[in-house]
């Protein structure tokens, strides 16, 4: 009886391992499909000054929605894609979009309003990728300084010399690189001195927390980060008095869903009365 049981369970753990196989397998070719045919697309989160109320420019965050899957999150989307070798192709994608679309928007809504693209670890330690980046400009006929990258602490400390190798290079072209997610995973302070990082974006646990002893956080890495002259971002304001209190901080970006939530190209466009134009395949 006992033995019988314990086959059972094998079974069904094996049929549960072929089954996620299988799953992830079509999810692969769902992705791929989708990448291929204009099937993913990019929703835009505004970043605002704090002092000023201006928008500064905008976050690209990766949307999908599959006919047959429904609503892929960026949390399965991504890792998906890295371990099926998509991840290069995609990033490229979502890079590609988000500069055609800053360009427009340096026309209709002020010349200095720039695009934040989240690249994963493996699309950033690709030998070429700087390269990438500097012809993407090109064709976009943008500057630099009309894109800002953002990677996580755990994608630039493996290789903290030649990290900062490439975020040197990219710096070179004007593009801005900003650390995401602050604060969370691992993070060391001595990583904030050997990176030559201009952004420091804090994570939104700080701000959950903010009247919870987060308050002390985020005024404590604010001063450290102007002090090494970067400039202070926040993720996940939700509620007016947070985004008062973190004013008061001095930090100057805010993000969040009062500001506003991630929404697509022509959603901006009316909440903010730009003119409206389509992209092609939108
Ligand atoms: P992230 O870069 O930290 O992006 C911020 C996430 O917080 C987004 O989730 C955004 O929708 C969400 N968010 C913004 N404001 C608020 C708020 O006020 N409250 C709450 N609760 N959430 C807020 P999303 O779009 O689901 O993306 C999740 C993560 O997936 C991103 O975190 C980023 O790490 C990754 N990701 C998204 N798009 C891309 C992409 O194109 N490439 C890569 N490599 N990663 C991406
Ligand atoms: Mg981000
Ligand atoms: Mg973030
Ligand atoms: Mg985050």
């Amino acid at each position: 009886q006992a033995k019988q049981q314990g086959k059972n369970r094998i079974r069904f753990y094996e049929e549960n391992l072929t089954q996620s196989l299988v799953h992830r397998g079509q999810l692969e070719s769902h992705l791929r499909h989708a990448l291929q045919h204009e099937g993913l697309s990019v929703h835009y989160q505004p970043l605002q000054q704090l002092s000023s109320g201006r928008i500064a420019g905008f976050e690209a965050l990766i949307r999908w929605t599959s006919s047959t899957l429904g609503v892929v999150s960026p949390a399965s989307i991504i890792p998906l894609a890295e371990e099926r070798g998509l991840i290069i192709p995609l990033g490229e994608w979502v890079l590609e979009r988000s500069l055609r679309q800053i360009k427009r928007w340096r026309e209709s809504m002020h010349d200095e309003v720039y695009v934040s693209v989240n690249v994963s670890a493996l699309q950033f330690s690709q030998a070429g990728f700087v390269a990438t980046v500097e012809g993407m400009l090109a064709d976009a006929q943008l500057p630099g300084s009309a894109l800002m990258l953002e990677l996580t602490e755990s994608s630039l400390v493996e290789n903290i010399e030649s990290s900062t190798q490439t975020i040197n290079a990219l710096r070179n072209l004007g593009v801005r690189v900003a650390l995401d997610d602050f604060g969370t995973g691992y993070s060391s302070l001595s990583y904030l001195r050997q990176l030559p990082v201009d952004v420091l974006k804090i994570d939104r646990s700080f701000v959950q927390s903010i009247d919870d002893g987060g308050k002390a956080f985020v005024r404590a890495i604010t001063t450290l980060a102007h002090d090494l002259r970067l400039t202070v971002v926040v993720e996940g304001i939700e509620e007016r008095e947070q985004l008062e209190m973190l004013a008061e901080l001095g930090c100057d970006l805010g993000q969040g869903f009062l500001i506003g939530r991630p929404a697509q190209a022509a959603e901006i466009e009316r909440h903010y009365d730009l003119p409206i134009e389509v992209l092609v395949g939108e």
